[in-house]
């Protein structure tokens, strides 16, 4: 029998999640953000359940958007970082994929190819990753005009670098190099607005926002939580008690001697660890919870198992689950104290996990 270590996943909350967003979105469509496994919850799962509802996917890379095909789903699908090889443009227009086209190789790479795939343009507003600079667009857009194939161009791109602190200028600052970059072009497309964007007071967010972490409910806001902000959890993630002990006053528990009882204390070890993706840097007193109380991690997290102190919770044994993060703990909780996001927490759990959906 399988240890019962799972992560559980909440697809009503995910839909209220995407319908929060599209609400925030107001006039713009909302592409709904499944990269990196679905943040961590199965791209397959997740997009399958948003696809009623969702007119538009976007993912990182081409191996995603396969993966969006094969869970037998026909939407358009957004590659954000757009293609890694010339031939990757013949499979975009055969399976409707929309390459974010942000370097120079890439136009070569269409010039070449001969084919038309539908493609976005990413234009550089500071965030200084990907993309275009606002002086290089009328030469990027002369040299599309003139593929004899004529790639079929929706619109621009942008991506904001500080969205995730409302009082940052820099939004508001990138937000207008787009706008004054792409207006040569007011009919095609913009899109500019991560899960961040959706909550800045009189954010503009286009034609199409792209919502990531929000949908899995997650707070994209630095200093709230997703249930501040209305969000659901979406991920249960938990894991049985597998023995229940004291330790004595003075005794310390797991790697370095990392925690010292200063009294006699009743502590459990779940099966949960590094292993399985539960952050190592969560250190004591990260929040956990059994039957709905709050119980706190002591000493170090270990591969295979953590330690919890059972005094909040006495009457719990083992086979017992503890939840990790989900409904009464949340993941952006557990996520400061291990110094790091939800994102990291939520795409670090590994295939050691068995992700069940209701
Ligand atoms: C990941 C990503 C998003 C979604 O970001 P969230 O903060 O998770 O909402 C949107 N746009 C681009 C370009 C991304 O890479």
């Amino acid at each position: 029998m399988p240890r019962s270590t799972t992560a559980r996943i909440d697809l009503d909350a995910l839909r209220n999640n995407y319908r929060a967003a599209c609400e925030r979105a107001g006039s713009a469509k909302t592409m709904a953000v499944v990269k990196a496994d679905g943040y961590g919850h199965g791209i397959a799962r997740i997009a399958s359940a948003l696809s009623d509802v969702a007119p538009k996917y976007a993912v990182a890379c081409i191996e995603e958007a396969v993966a969006i095909r094969a869970a037998g789903l026909f939407q358009p699908v957004v590659l954000l970082q757009g293609v890694h090889a010339a031939d990757d443009f013949a499979d975009c227009v055969h399976r409707n994929f929309e390459p974010v086209l942000h370097v120079e190789h890439q136009l070569d790479w269409l010039e070449q190819g001969g084919y038309a795939p539908d493609v976005w343009l990413k234009v550089n507003t500071g965030m200084n990753r990907l993309g275009f600079r606002p002086d290089d667009l009328p030469a990027v857009m002369a040299r599309l005009e003139k593929m004899s194939a004529g790639a079929k161009l929706q619109g621009f791109v942008g991506h904001f670098a500080c969205a995730d602190d409302a009082s940052s200028p820099m939004t508001a600052a990138q937000t207008a190099t787009f706008e004054t970059a792409t207006s040569p072009w007011p009919l095609l497309m913009k899109s500019v607005g991560n899960s961040a964007a959706h909550f800045i007071p009189g954010q503009p967010l286009f034609d199409w926002s792209r919502p990531g972490i929000m949908l899995y409910g997650g707070s994209p806001i630095v200093g709230k939580t997703g249930p501040d902000l209305g969000l659901e959890p979406v991920m249960t993630l938990e894991a049985p008690l597998i023995t229940t002990r004291v330790v004595k006053a003075g005794e310390s528990v797991g790697y370095g001697g990392a925690w010292v009882a200063e009294r006699d204390t009743r502590m459990g070890m779940v099966a949960i660890g590094y292993g399985d993706g539960y952050p190592r840097h969560a250190g004591t007193d990260t929040p956990a919870a059994i039957g709905g109380r709050r119980i706190r991690l002591i000493g170090r997290v270990s591969m295979d198992m953590l330690a919890v102190d059972l005094s909040n919770a006495p009457e719990a044994g083992e086979g017992d689950l503890v939840e990790l993060w989900g409904r009464t703990v949340g993941v952006d909780e557990v996520a400061s104290c291990a110094g790091t996001i939800s994102y990291e927490l939520l795409t670090g759990i590994t295939s050691r996990v068995p992700r069940t959906s209701y």
